[in-house]
């Protein structure tokens, strides 16, 4: 096993494994990004209002495992953009 991210492990076959649960998440190559389990919220969750504003043009998008619900990863980005950074570009 390797760690990709705290919660998150590749396993010597090449599949992406929840490291809490140890369900396969899906195969590495394709990317955990597009596999996770998704939810968004709105930056004011991550900061004060005063700094995050009031523009809901962005979110903070929760990247989280489909079994058990840990979170592998949190990015900003535009209400309705694809994942920013894909693991394998
Ligand atoms: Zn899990």
């Amino acid at each position: 096993m390797t760690y990709v991210l705290e919660n998150l492990q590749v396993d010597g076959a090449g599949t992406l494994r929840c490291t809490p649960c140890t369900a396969p998440v899906g195969p590495a190559e394709v990317g955990y990004r597009d596999l996770a389990g998704t939810f968004d919220l709105p930056l004011s969750v991550g900061q004060s209002e005063m700094i995050a504003g009031k523009s809901s043009a962005y979110v903070l998008r929760h990247y989280a495992c489909r079994s058990c619900g840990s979170l592998f990863d949190v990015e900003m980005l535009a209400r309705d953009d694809a994942p920013a950074l894909r693991q394998n570009s």
